[in-house]
């Protein structure tokens, strides 16, 4: 198998005309909101107590281990108390639970920047009091990949959304293009890179025209790649864009890549002075009545909007949260929009046919990871732990590509799933 230039470049069904030239709708803050206690896989530590008063941009908690990650909270109101619920990332983790007073008092955790006066160390600091965490759906605290940068030849900022469905990026970048420009150059001052480039696909004609615009007389390359799926994914798009492979880190080949909607995000704090408090989410599938974009607070439970949306077309819905290929199914819409959540796909429940795997290998042919998913399932079966290890299983990045392919329609990806989360737990 060719590993990233193989088989396993699909193009896939977007369906983005479902949401992407419609106005987002902007949801008006819940009287009840959670704000996620967790960044990535490390829990936050509450900074404030019940009966506490808050502001929009009270620091609220922050990450508790190596890295500094500080949460500010997004409405300004009552701390009621800490409350544990289900994340988007199904994980039953704390949470901090605030009543909103519908005032929208604010204290501006941080004065706005200068990028271009200001020199390198402030500019980092800032990026990482700011809170900055990657938008993409990893939520990555953004500061860390530009703490030591080192031979880095290029930067590039990532609107690809190659996920079938999601339009958020290319919304949040259709009208934000200001803040966009800032964001990307305040990136590349932080760099130190020789280049720098926004990629978006090469079908979104109207996207490429306004970046042209924008960027002109800067710096800032826009370069395209084709419609096929997983081209978002940072590998293939280091791939796509330099030619190059890394084994653990895009810096290994010379490249630091952050997600479009994380440089509007830090292109507002350095204009406004405000953390991120709102998010820009794709309500689409079969199964939605009125799909949208929607700019919710964050801590909204996802119920909110999909109800904005006009509500489940039926009773038999998948919802996931994220697009249909890396989204993960949840079981009910009480979980919130968390800073990293950018989608919720519902689609029409379809039963799978109860066939058994064929052997056909397709699943092996498209990984673009380089692995083995049916020997990866057959394995998590009989809970074969050092099998696993040895099919590199942390390796799956989830993309879905695998349950996409299947004859069979057997969710290869959700066993695979399942095999990580045994490991954690065997490692535990
Ligand atoms: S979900 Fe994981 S195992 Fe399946 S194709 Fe994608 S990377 Fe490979
Ligand atoms: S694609 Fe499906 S049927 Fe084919 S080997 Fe993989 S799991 Fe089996």
């Amino acid at each position: 198998m060719s590993f990233l230039t193989g088989p396993m470049h699909h193009h896939l069904e977007g369906h983005k005309d479902l949401t992407n030239h419609k106005d987002p709708i902007v949801l008006a803050e819940p009287d009840d909101l959670w704000i996620p206690l967790v960044n990535g896989n490390a829990p936050c530590t509450p900074l404030v107590s019940a009966g506490d008063e808050v502001k929009v941009g009270t620091k609220i908690a922050e990450r508790n281990d190596h890295f500094y990650v500080p949460l500010y909270s997004p409405v300004s109101g009552k701390v009621v108390g800490v409350e544990k619920r289900m994340t988007a990332a199904m994980k039953n983790v704390d949470h901090l639970h605030i009543q909103s007073d519908h005032q929208d008092t604010t204290e501006k955790p941080f004065a706005p920047l200068d990028y271009e006066t200001a020199d390198w160390q402030t500019l980092e600091d800032f990026l990482k009091n700011s809170g900055m965490q990657g938008l993409g759906g990893a939520g990555f605290p953004t500061y860390v990949k530009y703490l030591k940068p080192e031979n880095i030849q290029c930067l590039i900022i990532n609107g690809v959304e190659c996920e079938p469905y999601l339009t958020a990026d290319y919304r949040n970048m259709m009208n934000n293009l200001e803040l966009l420009k800032v964001g990307t150059l305040a990136f590349f001052k932080l760099s130190k890179a020789q280049r720098v480039c926004v990629s978006v696909k090469e079908d979104k004609a109207d996207l490429i025209a306004e970046l042209k615009k924008t960027f002109e007389g800067t710096p800032v390359e826009i370069r395209t790649v084709p419609d096929i799926y997983p081209a978002g994914w940072e590998r293939t798009l280091v791939w796509l864009l330099e030619h190059k492979r890394y084994d653990r880190l895009p810096a290994e080949a010379g490249c630091i890549v952050d997600n479009a909607s994380t440089a509007i995000a830090f292109g507002d704090a350095l204009q406004n002075g405000m953390p991120i408090t709102r998010k820009v989410v794709t309500v689409s599938g079969d199964a939605v009545k009125d799909p949208h974009n929607v700019i919710a607070t964050v801590g909204t439970p996802a119920s909110a909007l999909i109800e904005a949306c006009g509500g489940y077309t039926e009773e038999n819905v998948v919802l996931a949260a994220g697009g249909p290929m890396m989204g993960m199914a949840i079981p009910n819409d009480k979980f919130v929009i968390g800073v990293p959540n950018n989608g919720l796909t519902v689609l029409k429940y379809v039963k799978n046919p109860d066939i058994k795997c064929l052997r056909c290998g397709k699943c092996t042919e498209v990984c673009p990871s380089g692995l083995e998913p049916v020997r990866i399932n057959n394995a998590e079966k009989v809970k074969d732990i050092e099998t696993l290890k040895k099919l590199d299983t942390q390796s799956c990045i989830e993309c879905g590509l695998c349950s996409y392919i299947c004859p069979s329609r057997i969710d290869v990806t959700e066993g695979i799933r399942r095999a990580k989360r045994y490991m954690a737990l065997v490692k535990k």
